[in-house]
């Protein structure tokens, strides 16, 4: 399997956090993804994050964007600073080489589910076309459907897709703590089947470009999003045994995003390794 971790400390450091861990895949934030006004990459950043990634065994490296962005936002000052900052992360993607910004959908913060996919879909044409040239695809996150958030049901995301001018630059990443807590119950053998059917019947194996492999503090159904460290919390390890060995995910990157990274990253990255059989 494609194992890897969330890096934090952006182009800089995420090569060496990833290969000190032995990462076959990483992903990073392009910027401080609690600002709006972003860092620069730099000719010279740019250059060094490609020939470490060109020496390195790491591929792909995919990008989380940053949490302020809200392109499903009814707020009209919001929507406009979210589109923007969307744009110019997929700049950095592109000029750093990277192929796959992700992203949630976003929170229709009170205008209504039906109000908040529109808005979502105009927001992602509006993006796609100023960067028509682009190489750089949107990977459109699963969510808890924590708040207002969209995102929580397969049929969000596939709405979303059906309605975008540039089909062939959306996939989809799949969060495993985020669809248990959205009442996608993986717990047991039966559950899990009928999960990924439910997955490839309304969105398709073929758009899932990423897993985020993580566990939940938050109980089923919750609409919670609190993630745990893997086999601690209400997943519990069997499941991930399952997408451990399971053939179809085989060249799909699964990426970490668990509490503690620094200590326990590398415990839970040994932990599904182990689980491999
Ligand atoms: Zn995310
Ligand atoms: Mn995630
Ligand atoms: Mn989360």
């Amino acid at each position: 399997m494609k194992l890897g971790t969330h890096t934090s400390g952006g182009p800089t450091k995420a090569i060496g956090v990833g290969n000190k861990l032995g990462c076959d895949s990483i992903q990073l934030f392009t910027s401080n993804p609690n600002r709006w006004r972003p860092t620069e990459i730099t000719d010279e950043v740019a250059r060094k994050f490609r020939s470490d990634w060109a020496a390195s065994s790491i591929d792909p490296i995919l990008s989380h964007d940053s949490y302020l962005i809200n392109i499903a936002s009814s707020k009209p000052k919001i929507l406009h600073q979210s589109r923007r900052a969307l744009h110019l992360e997929i700049e950095r993607c592109a000029k750093l080489g990277i192929p796959y910004v992700n992203m949630h959908p976003g929170a229709h913060v009170g205008a209504g589910e039906e109000e908040g996919l529109k808005i979502l879909v105009d927001s992602l044409n509006d993006v796609l076309a100023k960067t028509i040239n682009s190489s750089v695809s949107i990977l459109l996150e699963t969510t808890a459907g924590q708040g207002t958030n969209l995102g929580y049901r397969f049929e969000h995301l596939r709405h979303a897709m059906d309605r975008v001018e540039q089909q062939e630059r959306i996939g989809v990443c799949l969060d495993t703590c985020h669809i248990f807590a959205a009442g996608y119950d993986i717990r047991t053998e039966e559950g899990y089947e009928r999960t990924f059917q439910q997955f490839d019947q309304i969105i398709g194996f073929q758009h899932l470009k990423m897993f985020h492999i993580n566990d939940a503090k938050s109980t089923y159904g919750s609409r919670v999003d609190r993630h745990e460290n893997i086999g601690k919390g209400n997943i519990g390890l069997e499941p991930f045994r399952w997408l451990m060995n399971d053939p179809r995910f085989e060249q799909i990157p699964m990426i970490l995003e668990t509490p503690n990274s620094e200590e326990m990253h590398p415990v839970d990255l040994k932990i599904l390794r182990d689980l491999e059989e």
